[in-house]
């Protein structure tokens, strides 16, 4: 049941990157659920990148999969700890490929002093992909009850706007909208992510900036931006920074900021100046879902028949694809690797009541902003970032 149609949310409008990434970092899941576990986790995310381009390819979907991995550029000394904090953790667990580039094997932003690249993230186009899977499903035999909002959900049936349906299982895979539903106020709050893309751009420029097909990019800052080279020689480039709205109000006018896009074009343009000459086409954006302790979740109640997925905050085009595999697993009763991942029937704590929640939020955004001017300030990572990593998991 889709209230729009499919692809309307988060998974038709994103960046684009088909990651490895998960809202937390190894080594706290490891202090969490132990080392084991915590690699277990992250082989499935780099497995899951690989396994959506296998899928899309099978199913005949072309959603312009590219894998040309990702770099996370090094533009100051504070980001540079940061840089080689990822790699340390990564020789550490063994697990995630990660490299350090210099200045002139990466894209060739300014004041870039190199990369950090991992090569498990392929870049995809969101809607293309979406679109495909819902078509796939139908295919299938599944049936995608699109313009159907769903008003409330008891185990056994649904309440929407076609009527009342009955089923044995019911997923909850509402993500940034589900605060929107009565009573899970709480459950996840909405952040706001907005992109501009720029109108095609010749392949020259691109590889002259050492910006590869289907390669995606970001830095090591706290309020993040992302950024991807699309089949068609765009530049899609998003970041966090838009308010939260209070109550985790969610509404289609707060997709479009006029100041959070206005200062994506000026990050784009500080990151690489060349590009300042080719238009921006297009802005748009949309809610994510975040957990109050930011861990993504898979779960099943085995009495209610209710299961629930999401809490992928800004990394859920893999993670959303690993969720669905263990959702089939866990409804199907079927024992696999995946289902035994920790973050299968993790619980999170509910989000503080309003308005503590608003001051948490826009406190948040503040805090990174200040921390980013901060450390290019110091050179140092700041005690405020130290701070965000601990709320946030990384
Ligand atoms: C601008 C932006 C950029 C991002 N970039 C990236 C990225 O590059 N890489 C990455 O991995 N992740 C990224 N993310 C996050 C990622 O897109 C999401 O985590 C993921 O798509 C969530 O998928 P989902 O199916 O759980 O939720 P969604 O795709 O949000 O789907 C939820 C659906 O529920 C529908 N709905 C809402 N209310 C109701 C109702 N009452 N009844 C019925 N249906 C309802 C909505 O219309 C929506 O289609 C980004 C997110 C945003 C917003």
């Amino acid at each position: 049941m889709e209230k729009e149609i499919a692809g309307f949310g988060a998974s038709g409008r994103n960046g684009g990157w088909c990651s490895a990434l998960f809202p937390w970092s190894t080594t706290l899941l490891a202090k969490e659920f132990g080392i084991e576990k915590a690699k277990a986790l992250r082989m499935a995310m780099i497995e899951s990148v690989d396994q959506i381009g296998k899928l899309t390819k099978e199913l005949g979907i072309d959603c312009d999969y590219q894998k040309a991995g990702t770099y996370t550029l090094i533009r100051s000394a504070a980001q540079n700890q940061k840089a080689i904090a990822a790699i340390e953790e990564a020789r550490q667990f063994g697990v995630d490929g990660l490299t350090l580039l210099d200045a002139k094997n990466s894209p060739l932003a300014t004041i870039s002093q190199g990369a950090v690249f991992d090569p498990a993230c392929a870049s995809i186009h969101p809607a293309k992909l979406v679109r495909g899977l819902a078509v796939a499903f139908e295919k299938l035999g599944g049936t995608l009850f699109e313009t159907t909002q769903v008003f409330d959900f008891k185990p056994g049936s649904v309440r929407t706007s076609q009527g009342d349906f009955t089923g044995e299982f019911i997923v909850d895979a509402l993500e940034g909208y589900r605060s929107t539903l009565p009573g899970k106020k709480r459950e996840s709050l909405p952040l706001y992510s907005l992109m501009i893309v720029t109108e095609p751009i010749p392949s020259e420029v691109l590889d002259g900036l050492g910006i590869k097909p289907g390669a995606t990019f970001a830095d090591f800052r706290n309020l993040i931006i992302y950024g991807q080279r699309t089949k068609d020689n765009r530049i899609a480039f998003g970041g966090r920074g838009a308010p939260y709205h209070f109550g985790s109000r969610v509404r289609n006018s707060y997709d479009r900021v006029p100041a959070i896009h206005a200062h994506l074009e000026r990050e784009l343009k500080d990151l690489f100046p060349e590009l300042a000459r080719y238009r921006i086409t297009d802005r748009w954006g949309g809610a994510l879902g975040v957990s109050r302790d930011w861990m993504a979740s898979v779960k099943l109640d085995p009495v209610t028949k209710i299961a629930q997925a999401g809490g992928y905050v800004g990394d859920g085009v893999g993670t959303s694809h690993l969720a669905g595999k263990i959702l089939a697993d866990l409804i199907l009763s079927r024992d696999t690797p995946e289902t035994s991942l920790c973050l299968v029937n993790h619980s999170s704590p509910k989000w503080e009541v309003e308005p503590l929640r608003f001051i948490a939020a826009r406190g948040a955004m503040v805090a990174a902003r200040l921390a980013d001017k901060l450390e290019s300030f110091t050179g140092r990572k700041s005690f405020i970032s130290r701070i965000i990593g601990w709320l946030t998991g990384k």
